[in-house]
């Protein structure tokens, strides 16, 4: 119980200093220097993140996901292709379009959908996992197990984008600059229907977007309105949607996250909490924050020292 009330303070705190958000505008490099060797990788201060983030392909083990979404790893990981008939990688030089296969195979499916159903030409995937999931360097307190995935709410374009592009280009900003709605401009009814395909695939568990939105999604969404209660309001995303499923079956080490409650969520009382002037404008501390120890190795679950440990799959 005390490792899970330390996970909620993480991902609070994270969420908070907007760390959980995935910054989908955050470019990147089409040359991205790698890190240095480090000096002692068995300090045992060192982060986690340190390791997880040197490793360039997945544990040549078994699929196995173990831990929980903001406190584990992945064995096995599967890479989504950076370009598919209907989607495309951005932010290459991360290396994060790794996930549990049954992912991949959801964001596939997702993209045939939403070029059915909204009419775009297909969707932009931002960051999945490492390749053996685990802490990241930058941005992210979840995204550790493979099954996490930030999608663009921006339509892609109907070309194939250079890699410059994919480094460099913004995503849009859905919501209004007074943060209580989104920006009608830009938020369609092709957006609603790509994010209920994603929320009605019975492998998800909740999809996090901007509280403006889900007050959009509250207001427009027609006929069959069960999935709205897998929609839930979250810090950021107000560029990019955030979909995670459930452990999948057989996955004795995966932690799951209980059911969200069944209503929809769309009770103004159930989304007053976000739209609170000292939510939507929070006032700086009056000290700034001290830094957080980084999660060790030795904080993580055991099993990850040897996902991190393995030999590289062969690609
Ligand atoms: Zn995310």
């Amino acid at each position: 119980m005390k490792s899970r009330l330390i996970i909620t303070l993480l991902l609070l705190s994270a969420a908070v200093g907007g760390a959980t958000a995935a910054l989908a505008q955050d470019k990147g490099s089409v040359d991205p220097k790698p890190l240095p060797p480090l000096a002692n990788p068995y300090d045992p201060k060192l982060g986690a993140k340190e390791l997880f983030g040197r490793k360039v392909l997945p544990a040549a083990m078994p699929t196995r996901v173990v831990g929980f979404y903001a406190h584990g790893c992945i064995a096995g990981a599967e890479a989504l292709p950076i370009n598919g008939d209907t989607w495309q990688v951005m932010r290459l030089s991360r290396n994060r379009n790794w996930a549990h296969p049954q992912m991949v195979a959801l964001l596939e499916r997702l993209s045939a959908k939403a070029h059915k159903d909204a009419g775009w030409p297909g969707i932009l995937v931002g960051d999945m996992s490492q390749p053996r999931g685990g802490p990241m360097i930058t941005g992210h307190a979840s995204h550790q197990v493979g099954l996490d995935a930030d999608v663009w709410l921006t339509p892609m374009p109907n070309r194939r984008l250079s890699r410059e592009e994919r480094e460099e280009m913004s995503a849009v900003m859905m919501v209004r600059p007074d943060r209580l709605d989104v920006d009608p401009q830009v938020f369609t009814p092709g957006h609603l229907a790509v994010i209920r395909d994603a929320a009605l695939e019975p492998s998800v568990e909740r999809i996090f977007v901007n509280a403006a939105i889900k007050k959009a999604l509250c207001r427009e969404a027609r006929g069959d309105r069960s999935w709205l209660s897998r929609i839930r309001p979250m810090y950021g995303h107000d560029y990019h949607f955030h979909i995670r499923i459930k452990c999948p079956p057989g996955s004795g080490e995966c932690e799951s996250q209980p059911e969200p409650a069944a209503s929809e969520g769309c009770k103004p009382a159930d989304l007053a909490f976000w739209f609170k002037d000292s939510v939507i404008h929070p006032k700086p501390p009056k000290e700034p924050p001290k830094p957080r120890p980084p999660m060790t190795m030795a904080q993580l679950p055991a099993a990850c020292r040897q996902v991190l440990a393995a030999p590289d799959a062969k690609q």
